[in-house]
């Protein structure tokens, strides 16, 4: 069983026209909404929020039930502004601290964040920030690139990373709030945590006075100390808690889980074609890769021809002595050239294979073998009997004396 006594104050301030917060409060549900937005949208956009949630918390007490109400807001906001030309841009922070039901009918405080405004909790005269603001500037801080009096005067500490009524995805921080009878929780805008120092929100929080005048003494030193923003301020203190068991914390996506893929049989069909389709044209271009590296594997092995011995006699083959893959080197014809007929150089070249662009080349080049060995060979000596007064010898020195 938890229960709680709550007092609350929303102040326009000393600088505004308009007041574009919103809040609530009742036994079981408190929320701050801060809403932003040109044209007096955001408090359209705050009022939005806290009226979806508490219709929303009065059916469904539960968490999964305060979530679903914050998914329904975004969409509602955002529908809003798509409709309303004068509503666009608007938006809106949310806190909220529901009491929500278990499975087992038990309630313990749940508190929901998305945006800037905060959660602390006070004992003892102590302040503790519940919250996470979804700031550029706090954010940040938690990855360690500024302080957090860096933060607390960047100029980037105002520039939201999280509101309701901007995208159609929304994260909210949700927690279990471990409490104890007496614990006050203050839930405030930024108009408040601005303007006013932890400890300052602390003495004035923690102040045993009665709710009412503790939560206008928030707001009046807000006022004192500048009154920028909107002031809100929703101060509950609890008589009786029952925690949660095990406790929450967590931050859950708004975002619907997609369509289950066989939901709709006509996407699925043409999901499969699309598929074949893809098989078909990716399987085309393989084979005319594959069929381009054999082309040009077989142009190379064959682009060459060579003279080699075959059977005692010079044979021209066309390829490459060695073969490349598959493609072995083939014989395109013998030429009537004998090996045994080869100066021995020539011989000993041919044992190691001579290669030749065309086949025209390679017989004119085993002919010009041949006939290089005819030029060399040793002269065969025959002796032919002819009349002696008719014989001459003709040294090539006798013939110059004699045409001398
Ligand atoms: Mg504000």
């Amino acid at each position: 069983m938890t229960r709680w006594r709550y007092a609350a104050a929303t102040d326009t301030g000393l600088v505004r026209d308009l007041n574009e917060d919103a809040i609530f409060v009742n036994d079981y549900l408190a929320v701050v909404a801060d809403g932003m937005g040109g044209h007096a949208a955001g408090e359209v956009a705050s009022a939005m929020a806290v009226d979806l949630l508490v219709s929303e918390f009065v059916h469904r007490p539960t968490v999964e039930g305060l979530q679903r109400a914050i998914e329904s807001a975004n969409e509602v906001i955002i529908a809003d502004a798509r409709d309303t030309p004068e509503h666009f841009g608007m938006g809106t922070t949310i806190i909220a601290v529901g009491l929500t039901e278990d499975a087992h009918g038990v309630t313990s405080p749940t508190l929901f964040n998305v945006g800037d405004s905060r959660a602390y909790q006070l004992r003892d005269g102590a302040l503790r920030q519940l919250s996470e603001d979804h700031s550029v500037a706090e954010e940040w801080v938690r990855m360690g690139r500024l302080t957090p009096e860096e933060a607390a005067v960047h100029p980037r500490r105002h520039q939201l990373t999280r509101t309701l009524g901007v995208e159609e995805t929304v994260e909210v921080d949700v927690m279990s709030v471990i409490a104890s009878p007496g614990d006050r929780v203050l839930l405030c805008s930024d108009g408040l945590s601005n303007e006013l120092s932890p400890e300052t929100i602390a003495q004035l929080a923690s102040a045993p006075v009665p709710l009412e005048e503790a939560v206008t003494a928030l707001v009046d030193a807000a006022r004192s100390a500048g009154g920028r923003d909107n002031i809100s301020a929703v101060l509950l203190e609890f008589e009786d808690v029952t925690n949660a068991n095990p406790p929450i914390k967590r931050t859950v996506s708004t975002s619907r889980p997609p369509a289950a893929p066989t939901a709709n049989p006509a996407r699925h069909a043409r999901r499969g074609r699309r598929f074949t389709w893809r098989v078909v044209a990716a399987m085309t271009v393989i084979l005319i890769v594959i069929g381009a590296a054999i082309y040009v594997v077989h142009w190379y092995a064959y682009s060459t021809y060579y003279l080699a011995e075959d059977t005692g006699v010079i044979a021209v083959y066309q390829g490459q002595p060695n073969g490349v893959l598959w493609f072995h080197p083939r014989k395109v014809t013998d030429t009537p050239f004998h090996v045994s007929q080869l100066r021995p150089l020539d011989r000993q070249a041919l044992l190691a294979t001579i290669a030749e662009p065309t086949l025209a080349s390679a017989l004119h080049y085993a002919s010009y073998l041949h006939d290089a060995w005819q030029l060399t060979r040793p002269v065969t000596t025959t002796t032919t009997s002819v009349p002696s007064s008719s014989t001459t010898v003709r040294s090539p020195t006798t013939t110059l004396k004699g045409a001398g």
